[in-house]
C-alpha cells in the first residue's frame, strides 16, 4: 500500500493512520504461529524468595541487606518460561501483594501463547498498580514464547546484540573505606554508578573518593535527595568537570518546574527515574527532562518497556536501561532492548550472593546477551 499526501489527507481517519503504521512484532507473533503450534493450556505457579546481597546497599532513602523477589513460571505443553518481580521495600511491593495479585492470574483461559499483547493488556486490568508483579508474568511469558520460536528477544525485536553497552556498577553511599573497597571490586568496568543525595558533605566526598582511585567516567543519582534547584544546577556543572555523564531524578518528582528549569540550564543530561514508572507518564517528561530510565519493574516486563524505547527514540528523549537488584533471569530479560539504549545499568545480579539464574553476562564492563531462546537464562 502506498500513499501520497494529498490521498492520506483525504482519508486520515485513526483507521488509516493505524494501518499505514508497520506492524508491532506482537501482532505479527499472534497471526502467524509457527507451523508445529499444538494448542495447549498455560499454567503458571511462583514461590517467594529473599535475594541476599553482597553488601549493605545504601540510598539517599534507606539501607538493607536482602531483596525480596517471587520468581514465576508459566508451563505449556512441557516447555517453561521464567519469570521474576523484585520488589525493594520502598516501592510498596512485597511477597504478600505479589502472591495475592498472581493469584488472580488465569493464563488456563487462554490457549495461545503468542497473544501476548491481549494476554498481558489483560492481565494489566485486573488492579492498579503491581508493576513486579506484572513484570513477573510478562517476563515468564516472553521467555515461553521465545522458545516456542527457538529465537530470542533481541532478535524477535529485530535488534542488533552486537551493539550491546557497556553497563555501569553501582557504588552505594557508604564511608570512604568501604567506597574504595567497592571501587577495587569494579576494576574492569568501564563506567561507575555513583548513588548521591544523603547530604551536600556525603556528596562531594563520594565524588571525591572515587576520583583519588578511578578516572573511569561515572553517572550520578541522587535518588530525589536534593531539594533544592540551585543546589542541582551548581552540582550539575561540578559533576560535569568530574566527567560524570548524566544525572538520574536530582530532586523529588514533584518537583517538575524546577526540574525542567534545570535540565534548560544543566551541562548533563537530566534523565527521570522515580518521575517515570509508565508508558503514559512520558507526557510529563517530555519538556522536563532529557531522557528517561526504563526498568522492567516498573514497565510491567518487557511487552511495556519495548514500546516506552521505541517511543522515547521518535520523542528524542536519551533512554537509560536500568534494574532492580535482581537474579539473572530479570536482567537477562532487560538485556534484549539493551542494544537500542544510551546507557545501561544491569549490575543487579552481581550485587547479589544467591542467583538462581545463568544468563546475560558481564564481560570487561559490557553486556553480553545470552545466546539463548527467550529472554536466555538458565536455572542454576
Ligand atoms: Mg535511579
Amino acid at each position: 500500500m502506498s500513499f501520497n499526501r494529498r490521498d492520506f489527507l483525504k482519508t486520515s481517519s485513526a483507521a488509516a493512520v493505524a494501518s499505514a503504521l508497520p506492524s508491532s512484532p506482537y501482532d505479527v507473533l499472534t497471526k502467524n504461529r509457527p507451523e508445529n503450534f499444538r494448542s495447549g493450556r498455560m499454567k503458571l505457579s511462583f514461590k517467594p524468595f529473599t535475594i541476599e546481597l553482597k553488601h549493605v546497599f545504601t540510598l539517599s532513602v534507606m539501607s538493607r541487606t536482602t531483596t525480596p523477589v517471587v520468581l514465576t513460571e508459566v508451563e505449556y505443553n512441557g516447555v517453561v518460561g521464567y519469570g521474576e518481580a523484585s520488589m525493594p521495600p520502598y516501592l510498596g511491593e512485597s511477597h504478600e501483594s505479589a502472591m495475592k495479585f498472581l493469584s488472580k492470574v488465569d493464563l488456563s483461559k487462554y490457549e495461545n501463547p503468542f497473544e501476548l499483547e491481549k494476554i498481558l493488556s489483560d492481565i494489566d486490568a485486573i488492579e492498579a498498580k503491581n508493576p513486579a508483579a506484572k513484570a513477573s508474568v510478562d517476563i515468564a511469558l516472553h521467555d515461553l514464547v521465545g522458545k516456542l520460536l527457538n529465537q530470542n528477544w533481541c532478535t524477535i525485536w529485530g535488534f542488533d546484540k552486537t551493539k550491546a553497552p557497556h553497563t555501569t556498577f553501582t557504588i552505594a553511599i557508604d564511608t570512604p573505606d568501604v567506597v574504595r573497597q567497592k571501587v577495587k571490586e569494579a576494576e574492569g568496568f568501564k563506567i561507575l554508578k555513583v548513588k548521591l543525595g544523603k547530604s551536600k558533605e556525603s556528596d562531594r566526598e563520594m565524588i571525591e573518593t572515587i576520583r583519588s582511585m578511578s578516572d573511569v567516567p561515572l553517572t550520578a543519582d541522587p535518588n530525589q535527595g536534593w531539594k533544592d534547584k540551585n543546589y542541582a544546577l551548581e552540582m550539575a556543572h561540578w559533576l560535569k568537570e568530574k566527567n560524570v555523564k548524566y544525572i538520574e531524578q536530582p530532586l523529588p518528582k514533584e518537583m517538575r518546574d524546577d526540574i525542567a528549569w534545570i535540565t534548560e540550564r544543566s551541562p548533563l543530561p537530566i534523565l527521570a527515574d522515580e518521575a517515570f514508572q509508565r508508558l503514559s507518564d512520558m507526557r510529563n517528561i517530555q519538556g522536563a527532562y532529557s531522557g528517561v530510565v526504563i526498568k522492567l519493574m516498573k514497565s510491567t516486563g518487557m511487552r511495556e518497556a519495548h514500546k516506552m524505547v521505541l517511543l522515547a527514540r521518535a520523542l528524542g528523549l536519551k533512554i537509560m536501561l536500568g534494574c532492580m537488584t535482581e537474579t539473572s533471569c530479570a536482567i537477562s530479560a532487560a538485556s534484549h532492548l539493551s542494544p537500542m539504549v544510551d546507557w545501561a545499568d544491569l549490575d543487579g545480579a552481581l550485587l547479589i550472593k544467591n542467583d538462581v539464574f545463568e544468563g546475560m553476562k558481564v564481560v570487561d564492563g559490557k553486556c553480553v546477551l545470552s545466546e539463548g531462546p527467550g529472554v536466555g537464562v538458565k536455572k542454576l
